[in-house]
């Protein structure tokens, strides 16, 4: 990642469970609505504490919902993904491709 990138946190909706892990983990970003679903401050993160902080709140979400996206500023390459949810086992305990 480069020091001049973008960094954003973003929630995909439809996979949002309400479980609220990140909100414990990342509360100053992130808050819950009426029925617990996250809600996230649409701002690129600061810092690399901060930065951190978003990275285990994608980790720590069951459902799978958060990434987090480097953007690199008045670039034309794409964005990239910097921590992705990890990847559930299937029901048969192998792991999903
Ligand atoms: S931890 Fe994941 S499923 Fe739970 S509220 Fe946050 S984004 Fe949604």
């Amino acid at each position: 990642m480069t020091p001049h990138a973008e960094v954003r946190l973003v929630v995909d909706g439809a996979k949002c469970d309400g479980h609220a892990i990140c909100a414990l983990v990342l509360a100053e970003r992130i808050s819950l609505d009426t029925w617990g679903f996250a809600s996230l401050v649409d701002e690129p993160l600061v810092g690399e504490r901060e930065i951190a902080r978003a990275r285990r709140a994608v980790r720590a979400c069951p459902a799978g919902a958060l990434t987090l996206l480097a953007d690199p500023r008045g670039s034309a390459t794409p964005v990239v993904v910097v921590a992705a949810p990890r990847r559930r086992p299937s029901r048969s305990g192998r792991r999903d491709r």
